[in-house]
Parts: C-alpha cells; sequence; structure tokens
C-alpha cells in the first residue's frame, strides 16, 4: 500500500493513502498546484472582505453625499434611506455565504476523515489485492466528491 512520498510541514511524512500509479496525494501532488489553487480561489476565501471594503467605501461616499459635503452630488435622505436598506441586504447576504462556505469547509473534513476510517478498514479486512483495487478505485472518484 503506497502513501503519499511528501513531508507535511513539521517534518513528518504524509500519511495519504495514494493509487499504486501516484507518488502524491491530492494536497501534495505538485503537478495539481494550479488546480488547488483554482479550488481554494473558487472557495471564494477573501472574497466577503473584498466586498465588505467596497461596501464602506461606498458608506462613506453616500454619508459625504447627504452631509452635502463639498464636492460630492447632493444625496436627499430618503435615497440615502434606501440605499442604507440595500446595503444591509448585501452585508447578510454576505454573511449567509460566509456560513454557507464554512459548513461545507466542515463538510469537506469529515469527508477527509471518513475516507481515512474507511481505508483503514478496508486495508484491516481485505486482502491486499482487493485492498489496493480499492484504493485504485477510490482515487478515481473526482476530488471534491469524497472531499479529498
Ligand atoms: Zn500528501
Amino acid at each position: 500500500m503506497a502513501r503519499c512520498a511528501a513531508f507535511k510541514p513539521d517534518g513528518t511524512p504524509c500519511q495519504s493513502i495514494v493509487g499504486t500509479s501516484q507518488t502524491y496525494c491530492y494536497a501534495h501532488d505538485p503537478a495539481r498546484a494550479s488546480e488547488r489553487k483554482r479550488n481554494a480561489s473558487k472557495a471564494g476565501r477573501g472574497r466577503g472582505s473584498g466586498e465588505i471594503v467596497g461596501i464602506k467605501a461606498l458608506l462613506s461616499e453616500l454619508t459625504d453625499r447627504v452631509l452635502g459635503v463639498e464636492g460630492t452630488a447632493p444625496l436627499g435622505t430618503a435615497a440615502a434611506a434606501v440605499a442604507s436598506q440595500l446595503i444591509n441586504t448585501r452585508l447578510r447576504a454576505i454573511e449567509l455565504e460566509k456560513k454557507i462556505k464554512e459548513s461545507d469547509e466542515m463538510e469537506t473534513r469529515r469527508g477527509e476523515e471518513a475516507y481515512g476510517i474507511l481505508l483503514n478498514i478496508l486495508e484491516e479486512r481485505l486482502p491486499r489485492d482487493a485492498f489496493e483495487e480499492a484504493v485504485r478505485a477510490l482515487s478515481d472518484i473526482p476530488s471534491g466528491v469524497i472531499g479529498m
């Protein structure tokens, strides 16, 4: 049974089990670095905070306009109230998005744990050939499905 050839940041070997045709697990495969990067940015880390920076800028601009700061286009209080409601709605949407993302990440961790447990059980109970075949079959499942 093959394990990932990489080392963890603490210097101990990575314990992830890999298919016989593979040298590295998903997290350590240099050939999949750009895929990992894409997936990480797809998960949207940092996007919420970028949006909040934009919203703060918008709020400060709206405040200036309501207060009639020189050089800004005046904005009536009614329009400002509507803008404020829309901003609040957007903030709630960002918060909801963040909660959904966090629960997705938790699902992924649970998936990884379950995968590890499954491999241990298979290794214990199956003859070596059958175990290796099972690991190969599992590593053919597209990443994401079992949280790897
Ligand atoms: Zn690894």
